[in-house]
């Protein structure tokens, strides 16, 4: 990954470019460099999706963040459950959403093109901590499985998929047009086969002539640790079958991070209050701080004022690109005012009172400073 080509570079794009620039930037590249434009050639497809890389990430506010912060290291795929997706969002999806009006109606594959499915997408839920340490999630989805009768040819046993009369198993038929500006040839998709270049005269009976049939499966996946709420784990090859012997699709697991009564999350960094009572915020003394880590034992500074943070360095979420690296923990620090107080607990704290701000022998109230003057409102009683 080191000898990645930065992405405005890709899109030849300035790093303050707008939202709008950049997505004019994405079409022009990848309408030059797009494989149906230029088919079999390597260097072109690589160009492609270098940009459609680029694309997918300076347009989406959060994966372009952290970009901008940690360059391509914030998207390392190195975690486990086979490669990650940072939102859920995949290629394929970006480039239906831009080709769609240029290419009319989003890409079709002419011919017999191998083509990967199409990924699923499913949500599961997980706890707080969950997401800070990583987990490992059992998951229950439909699989698209291969027809052990028919092998996924579709095709009924003994009987084998017959090459397509109409086009003669190239999958694309050619319509020839008079046009004002002489013969116009149009390829398209072959009708009678679907562009698979082979009919199926008797369906197997077992998957109706698909080749596939749907089956409820388990499978464990890793959900690695500092993933955040939205954020997608991807399994390759979990998708929908491929066409034409193209690849699976993945399955792209959506995580839905349960909220925390005690700790909010911003990135990498948690927030919690800790209340403190009016005594050791005072006097100072030691206090217990929950964590994800578990209970730390944090010393209040003497004259602690109620609404003081403190920053627990390395108590955060891990990083997803390196656990070592951990966000911060802040605690905001709320001094209790007593309630229920005893006679005696009273009287002390009018003693008390007395020997500091003497606020309760004031005719005013608390504020010391109105009594220097002849306020408006002693002048009233008087
Ligand atoms: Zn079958
Ligand atoms: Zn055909």
């Amino acid at each position: 990954m080191a000898d990645k080509r930065d992405y405005y570079e890709v899109l030849g794009v300035a790093r303050n470019a707008s939202d709008a620039e950049i997505k004019k930037a994405f079409r022009q590249t990848a309408k030059k460099y797009h494989p149906d434009m230029h088919p079999d050639d390597p260097e072109c497809e690589a160009k492609f999706k270098e940009a459609q890389e680029a694309y997918a990430v300076l347009s989406d506010p959060q994966k372009k963040a952290q970009y901008d912060q940690y360059g391509h290291a914030a998207f390392d795929g190195s975690m486990g459950g086979g490669g990650f997706d940072f939102s859920g969002m995949d290629f394929g999806d970006i480039f239906g959403d831009i080709f769609g009006d240029f290419f009319g109606g989003g890409r079709r594959s002419s011919g017999t093109e191998r083509m990967k499915g199409r990924n699923v997408r499913m949500q599961v839920r997980i706890s707080f901590e969950e997401a800070v340490f990583g987990c490992e999630k059992e998951l229950e989805f439909t699989y698209q499985e291969e027809c052990a009768t028919c092998h996924g040819t579709g095709a009924k046993p003994g009987t084998q998929p017959e090459t397509c009369p109409k086009c003669g198993g190239k999958g694309k038929v050619v319509y020839s047009q008079q046009s004002l500006f002489g013969m116009m040839q149009n390829v398209q998709t072959c009708p009678d086969c679907g562009g698979s270049g082979k009919i199926v005269r008797e369906k197997c009976p077992d998957c109706h002539g698909s080749g596939y049939i749907a089956k409820k499966i388990r499978k464990t996946i890793s959900i690695p640790a500092g993933i955040d709420n939205g954020q997608s784990v991807r399994v390759r090859d979990f998708g929908e079958p491929g066409k034409n012997g193209g690849p699976r699709g993945d399955l792209l697991v959506e995580v839905i991070v349960a909220r925390n009564p005690a700790f909010e999350r911003q990135d990498m960094n948690i927030f919690s209050n800790a209340s403190i009572s009016y005594a050791i915020a005072a006097l100072g003394g030691d206090i217990r701080i929950k964590t994800v880590d578990g209970d730390i034992i944090y010393t209040v500074a003497a004259g602690t004022q109620t609404g003081t943070r403190i920053r627990l360095k390395g108590k955060g979420v891990p990083s997803l690109r390196n656990q070592n690296v951990r966000g911060d923990h802040y605690v905001t620090l709320i001094v209790n005012t007593p309630t229920g107080l005893s006679k005696e607990a009273k009287e002390l704290l009018r003693e008390f009172d007395a020997l500091t701000a003497n606020s309760l022998n004031q005719e005013n109230g608390a504020d010391a400073s109105m009594n220097k003057k002849e306020g408006f409102f002693s002048k009233k009683k008087k």
